[in-house]
């Protein structure tokens, strides 16, 4: 048996103002390709991770031409679309496979597309017609009927935050190695109905979002190969963004449209339920104010400046919460992180112990949105100097090299800033941890997140107090313009009916 893997993943914000280079693709910079992607991944919670495992256990043979994966980010350049897509067509165009298994996100969007992965897949399917294609998509994924249609199966995660990435490769893995077999003949329904849920009432242990993925996992006992819903990225302003479904049966058209069916009128009827309410900054701070400091053994208050997330696109450099947080005297605070390179420069060029005065963050404009965030002013001692590189304690990506770059600690006597020079979401303890910080030892922490802060930290976390600040994943969609979404779509447009 030989197999094709390979990994093409990127969310695309299309409001945000953050680059999206081939040099984004990838840790260190630049994609992973052949046997350097295979050595990164292998044994690792990924989903090609999970894919290698397969491969292992059928002894097949197998070629990995490229893994690329890059952080959340303005349209994806041509130029880098076209070099990993090529990768991976040229690989294909080799011929000799029995079966292709794509590690994918599903939400990508190029300066000249609004579909990344239906053109990759069309591409693929133009060279050979044959060969069964698994995709594995990410539950934000904003579907188009051409990552359907190319596809032999299709598979997506049902936790968010995604602690389900290699199960989700792997259950589309196994059904396309019974395909292969010629034990199923998977068939593919799929769907959307005209909704953006609000990515923070999108989590997978919260209402509604939490039943509708159960709905899917217990749709095998009625006879689907795997059901997927599909939450959607609504920060980018494309025809399809937004919730969808997609039902694999073993054959069943029927049945296939009838479950996906179900699970689009069970999201619709929710469809209030994913609905954000706002609360005024200020408000917020007053009220992490009045809680209870953390008792021993008790975890840290958590700050969220939900608005700059890089891991949806956020610059990571706006500092609205941040400034708030030290203009209310909040104490024993540690805030990751504000990106900034050039202030991190500066403060590895004073050295550990080292007195000083920065300007941090408010460097990237963000056109696309009111506001701006110009840069803060702090004073304190470098804390910390670190390579900012770490591997992911888990349950998210677990393995998984991350490389915050070049990264500084600034203790201003109240609040410990870290500093960063890669965008990397606080999503795994070990972004702390690298840092010299403990946030079993802090009051507060703030974060830069939206959901995936609770797979490395919510269990310790004490009490969560989400932060309105400044950013382009902001959560008040009324600041954001959308102009090619399908109209119309709830909640911009249409009466809770
Ligand atoms: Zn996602």
């Amino acid at each position: 048996m030989r197999l094709l893997i390979a990994m093409m993943k990127h969310e695309t914000n299309t409001f945000s103002p953050v680059p999206t280079p081939l040099s984004r693709f990838g840790t260190g910079p630049g994609p992973l390709y052949g046997e350097d992607a295979i050595a990164a991944y292998r044994g690792t919670g990924s989903g090609l991770g999970a894919y290698l495992d397969l491969a292992a256990r059928e002894d097949a043979d197998i070629v990995l031409p490229i893994a690329a994966g890059a952080p959340p980010s303005r349209p994806v350049d041509d130029n880098a679309f076209e070099h990993i897509a090529d990768v991976i067509c040229d690989a294909v165009a080799k011929k000799g496979f029995d079966g292709i298994m794509l590690d994918l996100h599903g939400a990508m969007v190029t300066e000249s597309r609004e579909d990344g992965e239906g053109e990759l897949l069309r591409r693929i399917r133009a060279i050979d017609p044959k060969t069964p294609v698994a995709v594995s998509y990410d539950m934000h994924a904003n579907l188009y009927d051409a990552m359907i249609a190319n596809a032999t199966v299709v598979a997506g995660y049902r936790t968010y935050p995604h602690i389900d990435t290699y199960d989700t490769a792997k259950r589309a893995g196994e059904i396309l190695l019974k395909a292969m077999r010629g034990e199923a003949r998977p068939t593919i329904a799929w769907g959307n109905v005209p909704m953006l849920p609000h990515v923070m009432k999108q989590g997978s242990d919260d209402h509604p979002n939490k039943e509708l993925q159960a709905r899917c996992a217990a749709m095998t006992e009625d006879g689907a190969l795997c059901a997927s819903l599909f939450t959607g990225f609504p920060h980018a302003d494309i025809a399809n963004a937004g919730l969808s479904a997609v039902v694999v049966t073993d054959g069943d058209r029927a049945l296939a449209e009838q479950l996906r069916d179900e699970l689009l009128d069970r999201a619709w009827v929710g469809r209030e339920d994913f609905v954000y309410q706002l609360e005024p900054l200020e408000q917020s701070l007053a009220r992490a104010a009045a809680l209870d400091p953390p008792q021993p053994g008790e975890g840290p208050i958590v700050l969220l400046d939900h608005y700059d997330n890089c891991a949806s696109g956020g610059t990571m450099d706006t500092t609205a919460v941040l400034a708030a947080i030290l203009q209310a005297g909040l104490e024993n605070v540690a805030a990751f992180a504000i990106y900034d390179p050039a202030a991190v420069q500066q403060a590895i060029a004073a050295g550990i112990g080292a007195e000083v005065a920065l300007a941090i963050g408010g460097r990237l404009a963000m056109p696309q949105i009111p506001g701006d965030s110009r840069p803060l002013c702090v004073t304190g001692t470098v804390k910390t100097i670190a390579s900012g590189r770490f591997r992911n304690k888990g349950p998210m990506g677990r393995g998984v090299l991350t490389d915050m770059g070049p990264s500084v600690v600034i203790d201003t006597g109240r609040v410990e800033i870290a500093l960063i020079s890669r965008h990397v979401e606080p999503s795994d303890l070990n972004c702390l941890l690298a840092l010299g910080i403990d946030p079993m030892q802090k009051r507060y922490v703030m974060l830069k997140s939206r959901i995936h802060w609770r797979a490395g930290l919510g269990a310790m976390a004490k009490a969560v107090v989400e932060c309105a600040g400044i950013g382009v994943c902001t959560s008040d969609y009324s600041q954001l313009t959308f102009k090619n979404v399908r109209r119309p779509i709830y909640p911009l447009d249409l009466p809770n009916r």
